[in-house]
């Protein structure tokens, strides 16, 4: 007879598939035991269940079956499932085996699930940060260009009215000495001499740093 039974499982315990389990009727309560460790009492409503069972015996001996974990409250704790069987016939290990398996394939699946999606994820991450290096790249070789040309202006200027330098550097109300460092490459940055990058207005480093790369990087 194969019986199902529920109950609160504290410290370390170790229950199995087909261990074999003793239940011992004392004091007004059913004590589950496992090889030789004290596992817990049956709640009320199962100890009504299995009192039936025990007829004029003190105790009955049983195999576990199958075990269905439905809350854990702590590493320790644990309220379990488990199918009883009164005695350990070959039919009833017959089915043991058949329900072992079953949970077997069951968690081999779920892990060969969790494989793929961790794969999946990996790999969306690893294009992810591919993609912003790349775009940190393009925009440190765009700022380089940048200034390059800045520099070339400053030494072949076109004409003094229409110079190319006043164009990128818009008259500006003059302000306060800035003296910083890049973070990217360190360098030290000076707003005399450095210009802004024109789309985060932070001092453009000569390694091409600005704050376009800096809010890609952290
Ligand atoms: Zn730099
Ligand atoms: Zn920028």
């Amino acid at each position: 007879m194969l019986q199902r039974m529920s109950f609160t499982i504290s410290g370390i315990y170790y229950l199995s598939v087909l261990a074999k389990i003793k239940l011992i009727y004392i004091d007004e309560e059913v004590r589950i035991l496992a090889s030789g460790l004290n596992l817990g009492t049956l709640t009320e409503s199962d100890k009504n269940q299995f009192l039936p069972l025990f007829n004029n015996v003190r105790m009955i001996e049983g195999v576990c079956h199958h075990i269905e974990h439905i809350k854990t409250y702590n590493i320790n704790t644990k309220t379990i499932h488990v199918i009883f069987s009164e005695a350990n016939h070959e039919h009833l290990k017959y089915i043991a085996a058949g329900m072992v398996q079953h949970r077997q394939q069951q968690e081999a699946e779920l892990k060969s699930q969790a494989e793929e999606k961790r794969i999946l994820e990996e790999s969306r991450l690893r294009r992810k940060q591919e993609e912003k290096e790349q775009r940190i790249k393009e925009i440190k070789e765009r700022n380089k260009n940048h200034l390059q040309m800045m520099l070339n202006n400053k030494r072949n200027p076109i004409g003094s009215s229409n110079n190319l330098l006043e164009i990128f550097l818009p008259k500006q109300v003059p302000q306060s000495h800035r003296l910083t460092h890049c973070f990217d490459c360190k360098r030290e940055l000076d707003s005399h001499h450095d210009i802004k990058c024109t789309s985060c207005r932070w001092l453009l480093c000569p390694c091409g740093a600005c704050g376009c790369t800096y809010n890609l990087m952290y």
